[in-house]
Formats: structure tokens, sequence, C-alpha cells
């Protein structure tokens, strides 16, 4: 059956690599990741988006991992939307839980970012997830529901076409501990109905909401049967050779 929403492969490189690291990735990617059948964006840290942007295929996207709710000013070590789009990258991760979780940002933070990047025409892949001790506490709506109204808050019904939401349990981050594809499946249900509510039954079918969290090439393609998973963001497996197969599990 063919899929309903364009399949999605974000790599999220975090602070890892260095020229020679990307390089290799560069090449691999151009050499295999590129498929008519899925969008890949991979996200490099700061000062190496314009090197990745210059090397990769113009077909692959490249996103900044972060960035501020203002063009410009005297917010030392912070980078803006504006300087993201100016290096010629269109994507921007927001609210990944390591910002959240390790940085201290609230939910209001987040979506003011979203609202900004928005708004000067990036595409954003806003990211949410519970804690273990709140899914075992049975709260794991709750919990991503209210991380998603501050978002949803911050987006104009024609910005949708630029959003793509994440899914992004914390104790499956880094872990080797991933959501079964059945627990993904029933929070992304669960995140389209509610969307549907709150927003509008087209936006819901149509935004794609991505599974992040120790995805792998091992377990890719059980997740990516689930008919509300539109793709993934991989951390420590878009850094290696394993990244094409979770590329291609969308295929
Ligand atoms: P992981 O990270 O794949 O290394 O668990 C996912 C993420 O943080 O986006």
């Amino acid at each position: 059956m063919p899929r309903q929403r364009k399949f999605f492969a974000g790599g999220n490189w975090k602070m890892n690599g260095n020229k020679k690291g990307i390089d290799d990735i560069i090449h691999f990617l151009n050499a295999d990741c590129v498929d008519p059948n899925v969008e890949v964006v991979v996200a490099p840290p700061a000062v190496y988006l314009e090197y990745v942007r210059q090397k990769l295929n113009p077909q692959i996207g490249v996103a900044g991992q972060n960035c501020y709710k203002v063009a410009s000013g005297a917010f030392t070590g912070d980078i803006s939307a504006d300087m993201i789009k100016d290096v010629s990258c269109n994507w921007v991760i927001l609210g990944h839980s390591e910002r959240r979780n390790v940085f201290g940002e609230s939910d209001k933070l987040i979506g003011e970012k979203v609202k900004y990047a928005l708004s000067v025409g990036l595409n954003v892949l806003p990211c949410i997830g519970e804690k273990l001790e709140e899914r075992e506490a049975g709260k794991t709506e709750e919990v991503v529901f209210r991380q998603m109204q501050a978002i949803i808050d911050n987006i104009s019904p024609n910005e949708w076409n630029r959003v793509v939401i994440a899914y992004e349990p914390v104790w499956a981050i880094g872990t080797g501990k991933n959501a079964t594809p059945e627990q993904a499946q029933e929070v992304h249900k669960g995140l389209r109905n509610w969307l549907s509510k709150k927003v509008s039954s087209e936006v819901a079918e149509k935004v794609r909401i991505l599974y992040g969290g120790s995805v792998t090439a091992a377990n890719c393609n059980d997740l990516a049967a689930k008919p509300d998973i539109d793709g993934f963001l991989v951390g420590g497996a878009s850094l290696k050779k394993d990244f094409i197969t979770i590329v291609k599990s969308g295929s």
C-alpha cells in the first residue's frame, strides 16, 4: 500500500564530528541516500552548516539543530534562523529533548522559536516527548499534548506545510531502548487525533509525525510499517552507514 505521507528521514548529528568525519558521512549520503520516495534532511553542528550545504547533494536538506527567537542581537553563543537561511539551509530542529532537559528550554520558548523560524521561511522540526517517570505515571499524552499546544499556538494555518513533528520519548534517546512499534504508533495516532480536534482534520491527515529514539538499521522496518509513523529522527545511527538502511525503510 502506498504511504499516505512522504516518508522523512532526519539525521541529527548532535555535537559530533569533525571535517574528516563529516566528509565520510557526506560521501555515503551523496552516493546512496537520494531516493524519490524519501525526504532526507541532516542536521550538522552549526559551525559546519555551510560546509555540509556546499558539499551535499542539493536534494538532501540541511537543518540547524537549534536557533534563537529573534534575528540578531546580544545573545552570545547563539545563532538565528536568519543565519541558517543565509547559509542556504532550509530547516531547523527545535525543542529537542536535549535542549529542553540539558539546557532548560521551556515550552513557551520553544513555541516562540517555532513562530520566528517559520516567519523567516524555514521549515521546522519541533520535537516532543515524555520522560520515563512521566510514562510510568501514565502521563505520556498529558505531557506531549501540553508540549504540542505551545507549538501549535505559534503556527499559522498556511505554515503547516513547513512543519514536521518528531515524537521522541526521552527514555528512548541514546539509550538503545527504542519504543516498540506499538508504543510509538499509539502515541502518533493519539497526536493525530488531538491535532484533528485542536487544529483541523486536514492538518492532522497531512502532517508528518516522525519517531525518534534509538532507531537503528535493525528496528527501522518494523517501526516504518506502522501507519502513523511517517519517518524518523535519528541520532547515533545517522553518523553511520546504517542511516542508508533507515532511509530505505521508507521507500
Ligand atoms: P538516538 O537520538 O537515535 O541516538 O537515540 C535520537 C535523537 O535525539 O534525535
